[in-house]
């Protein structure tokens, strides 16, 4: 379906313009990662990466790229991204009274994005994508082709514009609901916390945590979010680093770059419509619940899309893309993502954050499985289940123990004169 002469696109009957086979919109990891699964699945490819900004360019995150980033990446020949930043082998977690610190069963990285994701936009413009400085407007399916800006013409277009998707509607899907608010910032680390991920649950709304990822340059990665309500109220610029400070104090005074960014937040179930528009990463509305955690979904969802269009468009049916996309990334998130959106309602409960630290805190396999679970594959297991009961029912007998029973006497009486 495409030429033998890659870089001009050949006119589709019908259409005006030249037509590539596929337009990918937006260069963050989720672009980048459609980019490199597509050139890898058929290397004559005519692939167009757009993105609004030049690269590179920063990027409202934590920076926490979990191990699964990495694996998905080598299997695309750019494994090597996070070279050069030191890992993170140490978790901490708490709320309230409540505190765990365990070793990471694998290494995180903790590296800015304008790093991170300019070194993957290079991975994918040297696999042969084209990148183009572009800021998409409109996506509109014709018979004969999909059509970006009434001039960009593709078979297959992938939207991987982030949290505030133009492409998502062009693919007949509604605007992401359930969605959270983050702000991050950068601050000297001190020492206490070298070589540390600490997550610190708040107690405004459920789920919240603020964070302090060391970055192993002197810096770390600081930040606080939380989920929006359903009546749409934005919590400020203020409140946020109110919050930040309270959970993990010493952190904003000597912060700086602050910038919060929306989290749309998957679901039960992953949809993608059939037909030749697909969604990666945040625009597909793939983001951790539990955790936030949203690159390993954009990089792994972003080869998926690549290689479904790759594979439509070599079949001579683009129109297929949709129902391929939607299979692979079912075939490899489906159960995961069910489980992490009964973890994430749980996680609305305080008392099961504290019965998760509880029992991770007992026992380093169940501290393991909740890592997982947080960070892209994992899911409810029975040893986790069963952590989580042991740390409910430790929580209310501590409870029972420091509440007076009916006519027990209160340990201190303070007898007036
Ligand atoms: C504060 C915060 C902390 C987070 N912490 C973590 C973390 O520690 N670890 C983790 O795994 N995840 C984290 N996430 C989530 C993570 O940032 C996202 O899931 C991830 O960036 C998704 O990648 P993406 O490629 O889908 O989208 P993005 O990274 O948002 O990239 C989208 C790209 O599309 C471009 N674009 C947008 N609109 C257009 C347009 N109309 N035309 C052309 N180009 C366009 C943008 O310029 C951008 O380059 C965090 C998110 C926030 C907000």
């Amino acid at each position: 379906m495409h030429d033998d002469e890659r870089g001009t696109p050949a006119p589709v009957p019908g259409d005006a313009g030249p037509v590539w086979d596929l337009v990918v919109v937006g260069a963050g990891p989720a672009g980048a990662a459609t980019a490199l699964g597509a050139r890898q699945a058929d290397p004559a490819l005519r692939v167009l990466l757009l993105d609004r900004a030049d690269f590179p360019r920063d990027k409202s995150c934590g920076d926490g790229i979990a191990p699964l980033v990495v694996d998905a990446l080598s299997s695309v020949g750019a494994g090597d991204v996070v070279e050069g930043w030191t890992p993170v082998t140490r978790l901490e977690l708490s709320r309230g009274t409540s505190r765990v610190g365990r070793p990471l069963a694998r290494p995180v990285w903790v590296m800015p994005r304008e790093v991170f994701d300019a070194r993957l936009v290079q991975h994918a413009v040297s696999a042969g994508a084209t990148l183009r400085r572009h800021r998409v407007r409109s996506v509109v399916s014709t018979p004969n082709a999909v059509v970006v800006d009434d001039t960009v013409r593709a078979r297959v277009v992938v939207g991987a514009d982030g949290a505030h998707s133009v492409v998502r509607p062009a693919a007949g899907l509604p605007a992401v609901r359930r969605r959270a608010l983050a702000i991050r910032g950068y601050a000297p680390t001190p020492d206490a916390r070298r070589g540390t991920q600490q997550i610190v649950y708040g107690d405004r709304r459920q789920p919240s945590y603020a964070w302090a990822f060391d970055r192993g340059d002197g810096l770390s990665n600081v930040g606080y979010g939380e989920l929006l309500g359903a009546e749409g109220e934005t919590p400020s610029r203020t409140l946020l680093l109110e919050e930040l400070e309270r959970l993990v104090p010493g952190t904003v005074a000597d912060g700086d770059h602050w910038w919060g960014h929306h989290l749309p937040l998957s679901d039960w179930r992953y949809e993608q419509p059939d037909g030749p528009v697909l969604l990666a990463g945040d625009a597909a509305g793939l983001i951790n619940p539990m955790t936030g955690e949203g690159i390993y979904y954009a990089v792994a969802s972003g080869i998926l899309a690549g290689r479904a269009a790759a594979q439509a468009i070599d079949a001579g049916a683009p129109a297929t893309a949709g129902r391929r996309h939607r299979a692979s990334v079912r075939g490899l998130l489906g159960r995961h993502l069910r489980h992490t959106f009964v973890s994430s309602r749980l996680s609305d409960v305080p008392a099961f954050v504290e019965a998760g630290i509880r029992a991770s805190d007992r026992d380093q396999r169940v501290f393991d499985d909740l890592v997982e679970i947080g960070l892209g594959q994992g899911r409810i297991t029975p040893r986790l289940a069963a952590g989580l009961a042991g740390g409910l029912a430790a929580g209310w007998a501590a409870d029972r123990r420091a509440r007076p029973g009916p006519g027990a006497c209160p340990t201190t009486t303070h007898v007036p004169r």
